[in-house]
């Protein structure tokens, strides 16, 4: 079993490095990940530059490449031949704060998973619902033990074709933990806010701010698990079809002009 571990907050970021010592258990481990943090990128493609890769050395001496890439170019790096070794899967994380709802369109760590799946590979993205406001060192370790059971379950099950996982830890001990709860994505609510400001110039330039999001906890879904204290497992696909859409709009008026 050889698994690529990438993320999007960088090569050096301590989620990365819990969940590639936790995966050596498993399999043999390659690291490829950004050289800078891509966090809320969504889903890239390089075409309009070179992409470069440097060795690089993680926090505990192992080897690691780093790419100016995104996240998915990481991936797509590794499946198109940059690595000798032929990849069996992509795990990427530990993301310091949850993916849940529509968060998944903008997560540079959901995104390296998706990036995954075209390639026809398994693809797990591991979040850690990680409390506001919290200060100091965040212990990746409970979400790395989970990271390793979730991928040894994708070992023994294999994954449906074209589907990620999008796995979010809450942040608690391993024995406080309620267990794994198999979710859809939910609601998140967004509280940004335009902060417009000058610049020495007298320019104005503007910051995306505002609180935190928070979402709905609903039953049955990512963001409700994680709040009630349970891993919560999303399987996430990249055909984004509004199929209650499709027969609603087959019966629309397209109006006169190109087309019969
Ligand atoms: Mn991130």
């Amino acid at each position: 079993m050889h698994i690529l571990v990438t993320n999007d907050d960088g090569v050096l970021a301590p989620g990365l490095l819990a969940l590639a010592r936790e995966l050596r258990m498993v399999g043999q481990v390659t690291v490829l990940a950004p050289d800078h943090n891509w966090s809320a990128s969504g889903h890239v493609k390089t075409m309009h530059r070179p992409l470069r890769v440097k060795e690089a050395v993680l926090a505990d001496g192992s080897p690691a490449l780093a790419s100016d890439g995104a996240p998915s170019d990481c991936v797509a790096l590794a499946a198109l031949g940059l690595l000798p070794e032929k990849m069996d899967m992509v795990v990427s994380g530990i993301n310091p704060n949850a993916n849940v709802g529509h968060d998944v369109t903008y997560s540079g760590t959901v995104t390296a998973a998706m990036e995954a799946a075209i390639w026809g590979l398994p693809g797990i993205a591991v979040s850690l619902d990680s409390p506001e406001n919290h200060l100091g060192l965040l212990d990746y370790g409970t979400a790395a033990r989970v990271a390793r059971r979730v991928v040894q379950a994708v070992i023994r099950h294999g994954l449906p074709k074209d589907t990620l996982l999008n796995v979010n830890v809450p942040y608690l001990s391993d024995e406080a933990i309620k267990g794994f709860v198999v979710t859809r994505q939910g609601l998140r609510v967004y509280r940004d806010s335009l902060v417009r400001r000058e610049d020495p110039r007298r320019r104005p330039y503007y910051w995306i701010g505002g609180e935190t999001p928070t979402g709905v906890p609903e039953d049955g879904t990512d963001f409700g698990a994680v709040s009630q204290g349970f891993v919560s497992i999303t399987p996430l696909q990249l055909d984004l079809t509004a199929r209650s859409a499709l027969a609603a709009l087959s019966h629309w008026d397209w109006g006169e002009g190109a087309g019969a």
